[in-house]
C-alpha cells in the first residue's frame, strides 16, 4: 500500500501497465485527498542497477562541471587586456 504524499492516507491503483523492460508503471490516487501521482515498481536488481547508473550519471556531471570551468576560465583569459 502506497501512502499519499499530500495527506498520508491510502490509494488507490487507477491503472497498471507493466513495460518491456519489467517495470511496472502505476497511477495511484488517494482514496482521501483524490490527489495523483505515478510510481514505478521495479525488481531489487533494477533498483541496485539504477543506483549504479546513478553513480555513473552523478560523474558525468561532475565532468561536465570541470569542464565548463575549464570553458570559462579559457574565455576570461582569452578576453582579459
Ligand atoms: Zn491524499
Amino acid at each position: 500500500m502506497r501512502l499519499c504524499s499530500e495527506c498520508n492516507s491510502d490509494s488507490d491503483v487507477t491503472d497498471s501497465r507493466p513495460r518491456e523492460s519489467g517495470m511496472v508503471y502505476r497511477r495511484r490516487k488517494c482514496v482521501k485527498c483524490e490527489h495523483r501521482w505515478s510510481t514505478m515498481e521495479v525488481s531489487m536488481a533494477q533498483f541496485e542497477a539504477f543506483n549504479d547508473l546513478d553513480e555513473a550519471k552523478a560523474e558525468v556531471i561532475k565532468l561536465f562541471i570541470k569542464a565548463r570551468a575549464v570553458i570559462d576560465n579559457t574565455l576570461a583569459e582569452l578576453n582579459s587586456p
